[in-house]
């Protein structure tokens, strides 16, 4: 296998593989590890060029650098990408070597699912690097993240709401999900229960008739769903999803789902919900329950949910204090998560380089 190290500015350590004989080619992109190692998804996706690859893992382990500073997950931001279908591209071997290629990193990244490859996936990556997460709890890990992100994502709902009508109460509140799927049904689950109803879309037209029949959803189409009238939108499918086209037709009085990057361009399209009085909860705040559930994996004493679950209902308290800084400084939110998380970063800088010089007074050269 043919690893060359890729120099890129603010990045530390981003390398490509590839490996004819399995028929890997693939790209690891730690971006930051000030905090602890990088942990992120492997995505196996048919991106057209390498390039398209490269920017993707970039733009995707920077995204978790910061998920994992505002959460306090002790990690740093990393991303993998394979490319390739993962429908049809699929053998032992390449996740093998895809193994012995985040083993290279000797721990500075740790890797885990993300969309396009699934568990059995990353046991053939197992067999030839210890730096996984995200088994079944079977296999000694976290089991699947997404009804945890799920969870996280509910009680963001319910900061939101305290912050848009000053109360977190849900009864009554209509919420206009997109894409109910892993996520999204089971938040749709919660959000019924505390007495909201649901409007959803999703191309899936399964996972429509799913959220109509159990969670007595009203359905609509793809396009509609950006206008509707509705108290909560909750993005549960793709990214840019808020962008000129779309935020002049929100109804809502709050934008909070799962989705990563939900804003296409995040300084102007925060700015341009802001305008409009609408309450946006940032996505790598109120998406982070799944990356705090599978960190648990790593503290000494191994997983344990009920400290999992107790870290993921933090969110709620963590948006609020991101929401209020807001408010008060009027900055869009997404400026006060970026500020708390480049707080965070700067804190453990400062911390790792108090440690490095205790060290060296400790034993000079
Ligand atoms: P998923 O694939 O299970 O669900 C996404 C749903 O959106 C599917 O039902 C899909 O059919 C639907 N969809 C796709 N394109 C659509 C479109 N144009 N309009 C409407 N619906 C569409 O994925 P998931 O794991 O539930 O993740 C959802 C989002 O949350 C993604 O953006 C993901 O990156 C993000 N996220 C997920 C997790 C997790 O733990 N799974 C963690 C953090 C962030």
């Amino acid at each position: 296998m043919k690893i060359t190290r890729i120099d890129v500015p603010d990045y530390e350590h981003v390398a490509k593989a590839e490996d004819p004989e399995s028929g890997l080619k693939a790209f690891i992109a730690v971006h930051n590890t000030v905090l602890g190692p990088a942990l992120g998804g492997l995505r196996m996706w048919t991106y057209r060029h390498d390039e398209d690859a490269l920017t993707d893992a970039l733009r995707l382990s920077r995204g978790m650098t910061f998920k994992s500073a505002v959460a306090r997950t002790g990690l740093g931001g990393g991303k993998s990408v394979i490319i390739g279908n993962p429908n049809s591209d699929k053998t032992p071997e390449l996740f093998q070597a895809m193994g012995k290629f985040v083993d290279s990193f000797n721990g500075k990244y740790i890797t885990a699912e993300d969309v396009g490859v699934g568990i059995p996936d990353l046991l053939e990556a197992r067999k030839f690097t210890k730096y996984v997460t995200g088994l079944s709890r079977e296999l000694g890990g976290s089991g699947n993240p997404s009804p945890y992100t799920a969870l996280g994502c509910f009680e963001g709902v319910k900061a939101s709401a305290q912050e848009a009508w000053g109360s977190e109460d849900l009864t009554g509140k209509v919420v206009a999900i997109q894409g109910p799927g892993n996520v999204g049904f089971p938040l749709g689950q919660q959000l019924v229960e505390a007495g909201a109803k649901l409007i959803v879309c999703d191309v899936n037209p399964k996972n429509v008739e799913r959220a109509r029949s159990e969670l007595g959803a009203t359905v609509v189409t793809t396009e509609a769903i950006y206008d509707q009238e509705c108290d909560i939108f909750s993005p549960c499918a793709l990214g840019a999803v808020l962008n000129d086209d779309t935020i002049p037709r929100l109804k809502c009085k709050v934008v909070a789902g799962a989705a990563n990057n939900v804003l296409l361009d995040e300084n102007k399209h925060a700015q341009m919900v802001m305008d409009r009085g609408i309450v946006y909860a940032p996505d790598y705040v109120i998406n982070a329950g799944g990356i705090i559930n599978v960190s648990l994996e790593l503290e000494p004493g191994g997983y344990d949910e009920p400290a999992a679950v107790a870290k993921i209902r933090n969110i709620h308290e963590a948006l609020g204090s991101i929401f209020e800084t807001a408010r008060e400084r009027g900055i869009t939110t997404h400026a006060a998560a970026q500020e708390v998380a480049e707080r965070n970063l700067a804190e453990g800088a400062a911390k790792k380089a108090d440690g490095a010089s205790e060290a060296t007074a400790a034993n000079p050269a």
